[in-house]
């Protein structure tokens, strides 16, 4: 199954409020939606609710982004603290909501080396997977790969880090991956070795974001339209349909949607050409 929608409501959706966003991307015939409240949450209880309900109702997936600034390594504690309850405000409302995942970013460096880094982070992590349990939260936290090496949370660290602390996935920023690895996603080999690097979490299903984007010496400069990045999205699609694994990709261009469309549009192409009818991207019957 694979998923597809916008980061944010929709720029064509006159309406700027989630719920008008939702009903927008079930007009549009995305699947999913990613909530952003990067800089900061307020959405009231009820509120959320009626959103995860009309989001249910459309086969609309529901996700949610944590505020952008965020550092769970720090080596001050205040920052940390600050971190931890940006996330968990976040979490509340994307538990609401009936998110699956509610994404965050993991931090940078400051003055501790890698390893005390990471360190930090597990800790951090483990107080925010605490908040969860009491809770009783169903969503799950997702650490964003980050797009530019000297930030914290390459693969390997993101996958340390959902080793350590059970309740934490992995989020596959494509555009990231490729940004830090100076254009290294080429070939549908390079796609599927990104998934093969979490095969010890045994991960049934798999949130992403996708987007064309400019880079030099491993880091990201520009989000750009997939058209005009040198980022392949077919060959990505392969790999999915090839291990018919179950995917959420979030487009997070510039042109959002547009190239939330431009995806579900090569999908379908490349299902036809496979002979297989119909499509992955329907809508879930609730
Ligand atoms: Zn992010």
């Amino acid at each position: 199954m694979l998923w597809i929608g916008p980061a944010g409501v929709p720029l064509s959706c006159k309406g700027r409020t989630p719920l008008e966003g939702v009903q927008h991307c079930q007009e549009l015939g995305l699947n999913a939606m990613e909530l952003q409240f990067v800089r900061g949450v307020r959405m009231d209880d009820e509120y959320a609710k009626q959103v995860g309900t009309l989001a249910k109702e459309l086969g609309v997936k529901i996700s949610a982004h944590a505020p952008y600034y965020t550092n769970l390594a720090a080596d001050d504690d205040k920052i940390v603290q600050k971190s931890i309850d940006k996330i968990t405000l976040t979490a509340r409302v994307a538990d609401l909501l009936g998110s699956d995942v509610v994404v965050c970013h993991p931090g940078f460096y400051t003055s501790l080396t890698k390893k005390e880094t990471l360190k930090k982070a597990v800790g951090s992590l483990e107080a925010i997977l605490q908040y969860f349990e009491e809770g009783k939260f169903k969503v799950k936290l997702g650490l964003e790969v980050m797009g530019k090496q000297q930030t914290f949370g390459d693969l390997d660290e993101v996958l340390a880090m959902c080793q350590e602390v059970s309740g934490v996935v992995p989020v596959i920023d494509f555009g990231h991956v490729h940004a830090r690895t100076n254009g290294g996603l080429k070939t549908t080999a390079d796609f599927q070795e990104v998934f093969d690097k979490f095969e010890p979490l045994k991960m049934s299903n798999w949130y992403t974001y996708f987007t064309g984007i400019t880079y030099s010496n491993g880091s990201e400069l520009h989000h750009v339209p997939i058209k005009k990045g040198d980022l392949d999205f077919d060959k990505l699609v392969e790999v999915i349909l090839d291990q018919d694994y179950d995917v959420t990709i979030i487009s997070n261009s510039p042109i959002i949607e547009h190239d939330a469309m431009f995806m579900k549009i090569h999908i379908e192409r490349m299902l036809e050409r496979r002979g297989v009818g119909g499509g992955p991207v329907q809508h879930e019957d609730s």
